[in-house]
């Protein structure tokens, strides 16, 4: 696995800037995992791209994870802290997933590229994700043997491919402070990454717009000092 740096986490950053979630995804592991061929990296299992990016987290900002979330029973907001290593244990607790039969059908767990271009109406797109992890049937039938499924049966097929790959779309325990409400609070690592690396890589273009007016440096310059010393050059600078 290896770490981008600055330079190249902030052209990330801009690359994804307009994409939808799984590109987002698919640009971070290609850049953390470069041995890897684009179809290998949608290829991967979600609860295995997932256990991905909690590892690029760490390598980026450490394993400690902070989280507002608000309260279904009171409606209050609460900040929760998570450690990255907890869902790591869970994710090697999980081991490998395996598929999933509903009467002559046979599902795989889902993969990464399975949710790529996914139409916005939840139903439509739970037939289509049924559909794409169906295993290839020998007259090609895949399509309408998913089309036929009553929702109750896609319901159940999806409730087994969850189990199938738990850390496909993990989910936290919490307790409201004020109400003492608990409940499983869905975590998506993907958007929360993206969140913190968009808050990361707006704030060094801060830093970098402060340095090339107290310095006249280049973004280059301002990039290459590293962050222990830019900040230090950024203090002495006074702004
Ligand atoms: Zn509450």
């Amino acid at each position: 696995m290896v770490t981008p740096d600055e330079s190249e986490l902030l052209a990330l950053w801009e690359c994804g800037l307009d994409l939808p979630a799984p590109q987002r995804a698919l640009l971070l592991l290609a850049a953390t995992c470069p041995q890897a061929s684009v179809d290998e990296l949608k290829a991967l299992r979600l609860g295995r791209s997932n256990e991905l990016l909690v590892r690029l987290r760490v390598r980026l900002f450490g394993t400690r994870m902070n989280l507002i979330a608000t309260c279904p029973q009171c409606s209050a907001q609460l900040e929760a802290g998570l450690d990255a290593n907890d869902l790591l244990a869970a994710s090697a607790r999980a081991g490998e997933d395996h598929a999933v039969v509903h009467g002559s059908l046979t599902f795989r767990p889902l993969a990464l590229g399975d949710l790529i271009g996914l139409p916005g109406d939840p139903g439509q797109a739970q037939r289509l994700l049924l559909a794409r992890c169906r295993d290839s049937a020998p007259d090609g039938g895949a399509d309408a043997d998913v089309a036929a499924l009553a929702a109750s049966e896609m319901e159940t097929v999806a409730r087994a491919l969850a189990a199938a790959d738990p850390q496909a779309d993990p989910s936290i325990e919490l307790k409201c402070s004020g109400c003492a409400h608990a409940w499983n609070a869905a975590f998506d690592i993907g958007a929360f990454l993206w969140r913190e690396l968009d808050a990361w890589a707006r704030r060094i273009l801060r830093e970098v717009h402060a340095l090339a007016r107290a310095y006249a440096w280049s973004e280059r310059d301002a990039l290459a000092v590293g962050p222990t010393r830019r900040q230090i050059y950024l203090q002495l600078s006074g702004i």
